[in-house]
Parts: C-alpha cells; structure tokens; sequence
C-alpha cells in the first residue's frame, strides 16, 4: 500500500471516531442522506486532492490570523499554483497540444463579487490576477492575451511555466499524438502527477464569511484556446454566503453541461447535504454520458453555511483536504461506479 493510500485510511479511521459524536440540528431536515461530516465551528479550509492539504496549510495559516476567507483562499491555492512538481496547476503545469503552458482560474468571495482568468500564459500565479479582475475591473473575466495583458499592466511578472520534466513529457506524448483524457485513478502520483486535475478550495473565516478559489493549468495536451470548468463560475466554482460553496475537478466540459458548482450550492439550498448535492451532481454527469461513463473522472466538493463538507465523485479515486481546528485530514471520497 502506498503511503498516501496508507495516509488516507489512517485519516479515514480518524476523522469517524472524530465524527461518531457528531449530531443534527433540529431544524436541518436533509432528504436523503442520514450522515454529516460535522465540523465543531469555524474556520475550515476543504480543497481537492491530497496535495491540497499543503494548500490548506497556507490557507488555515491566515484563517487562524482572524483572515478573511477570500485571502485565505487565495494564499491557499498559490502554493500548489507555484509547485513545479504539480503537473496540473500553474507553474509547472502540462502544456496544450502545442506546448504552450495556458492557465485557468477563478475566484469569488462573501458578497458574491467573482473574478475569473482562462487560457492565460506565462504567469504563475493566475488566481492573482482573477483577484484583479474582480478588484479592479468592471468585468468578470479576462482571457488569453487580454489577461496577459492586463496583468502585465499590473505588475505581474512574466515568466516561463513550461518546465523540462513538462516538456520532456510533452513531447513523448507527441509521438503517440493521442488526445486521450485518462480517467485520474491509480495511476496519480503525489504531487497531482496526472494528465488533469484542479486545486478547487473553499474556506469559512472566523466571521462565518465563505470564499472559493479554483485554478488549473487544465486538461494536458488539449487544444490550443481550451477553456475548462475552473474559471467558469458555476461551473468550476460557487458561493453563495447564505448557503455555502461547491467546487470540483475531472473533464470540465462535464460539469460545464450540468453547471455543476452552481448546481450544488443550488441543492444545498434545497437542504440537502453536502455530500448528497455532490452525488446528484455527479448522476446528471453519469445520465449525460450513458455509454461511457468510465472513460472520465469528475469529482464534487461542497460546504455548507454550517461547516459541513462533503464530495462525491464519478470514479473511485477522489480525495479531499479538510482543516479545520480539530481536523487536518485527507479524505477519500465515496464513488456512483
Ligand atoms: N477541470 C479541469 C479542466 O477541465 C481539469 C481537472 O480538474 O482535472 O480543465
């Protein structure tokens, strides 16, 4: 057993006998689902994958600050957006079909104020400047050479993302020139070492105030102007301070079909679960795609007003980063195949 397989059941068996004290309120009155992953208060940071559990290290580090969640979230995601080992998102991350490294990212925070960058280059941090977006414009969202741009505009360096170990992997995947999306199971390697994934992270400050961040460098070897999910709001990311927040990760142009954040925080609305809203999001994916639902991987990660979390995910495979103050886990999320 690998020791992230190992690390993930030992913070499985943890994190039940944490919750297996855990009660309803009386008024929450949940549909479909009997089980809460309840956390004592706030803050809490949640994020996809194990590598986001460095990210919300960096988040929780201005939550317990007394931080605000839209700071917390954006310290957050920068950490794995300037890890050159993390072949998914920012620095580092794999290039198109053409070798250009090209970034995704958005960011939303309490009051509903989004911002959002797509297909961007050469800058590292491309949540930064979907924070810019939203502080300094009177727009959502930025693209391609506009983004650049605008960055440029304001300080952001430019510099180069592609590193040799993308480049090397790049051009072997030249010679079979394949665009083949593989599902992200057993093949991921620490550090996020697959073809596509996301850091989608959400936070509640000490205020009880909710903020997302979500960015990518996006599928590996897609086509050239590409956009995913993850810097469309909705899709890759939303909140709503009233309700709660979704974010997520797999094959964009999945969850963009059912506008799957949004959705979400929709059912959450609804008064189902965190996990509960994931799972229905995940079934309108599998009816989507009822020849093939094997050949792509989709996950869902959700947090109510209360603090509750939850994920759900198409393929076995699915982990999440919870912190919070009693917790600092990752979690294996439950499967529809
Ligand atoms: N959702 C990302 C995209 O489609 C990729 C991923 O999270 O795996 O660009």
């Amino acid at each position: 057993m690998s020791d992230r397989r190992e690390f993930v059941k030992i913070s499985l068996l943890s994190s039940a006998a944490l919750l297996s004290g855990s009660k309803l309120s009386a008024q929450q009155k949940i549909p479909d689902e009997k089980k809460y992953n309840t956390t004592k208060g706030k803050p809490v940071v949640i994020s996809t994958w194990d590598f986001g559990q460095a990210a919300n290290a960096g988040a929780w580090s201005v939550l317990e600050q007394y931080g605000k969640a839209i700071d917390a979230v954006e310290a957050g995601v920068k950490i794995p957006e300037a890890n050159p080992f993390n072949q998914s998102v920012g620095y580092g991350g794999r290039p198109d079909r053409d070798g250009r490294v090209t970034l995704d990212a958005c960011i939303m925070d309490e009051q509903g104020k989004c911002g959002s960058v797509a297909c961007i280059e050469h800058i590292k941090h491309p949540i930064s400047v979907a924070r810019m977006v939203m502080e300094r414009t009177p727009h959502v969202m930025l693209v391609g050479d506009g983004a650049l741009q605008f960055a440029l505009a304001n300080g952001f360096k430019r510099e180069k993302l592609l590193t040799s170990q993308s480049e090397r992997d790049w051009r072997e995947w030249l010679k079979r020139e394949k665009y083949a999306p593989q599902k992200n199971i057993e093949n991921r390697m620490p550090g996020g070492a697959d073809n596509h994934d996301t850091i989608g992270m959400i936070a509640i400050d000490m205020k009880g105030n909710i903020s997302g961040a979500c960015t990518t460098s996006g599928m590996a070897y897609k086509m050239h102007g590409r956009v995913g999910d993850s810097p469309i709001i909705g899709a890759g990311l939303y909140v709503d301070n009233e309700v709660g927040a979704a974010t997520g990760t797999g094959v964009g142009e999945e969850v963009i079909r059912i506008v799957g954040a949004h959705l979400i925080v929709e059912l959450m609305r609804m008064g189902l679960t965190p996990e509960a809203a994931c799972k229905r999001a995940i079934e309108r994916i599998a009816a989507n795609n009822p020849g093939n639902p094997n050949d792509i991987q989709v996950g869902f990660l959700a947090l109510n007003k209360h603090g509750e979390y939850g994920a759900y995910a198409l393929q076995k495979g699915f982990s999440y980063s919870v912190k919070n103050g009693h917790e600092d886990v990752v979690l294996e999320a439950k499967h529809l195949l």
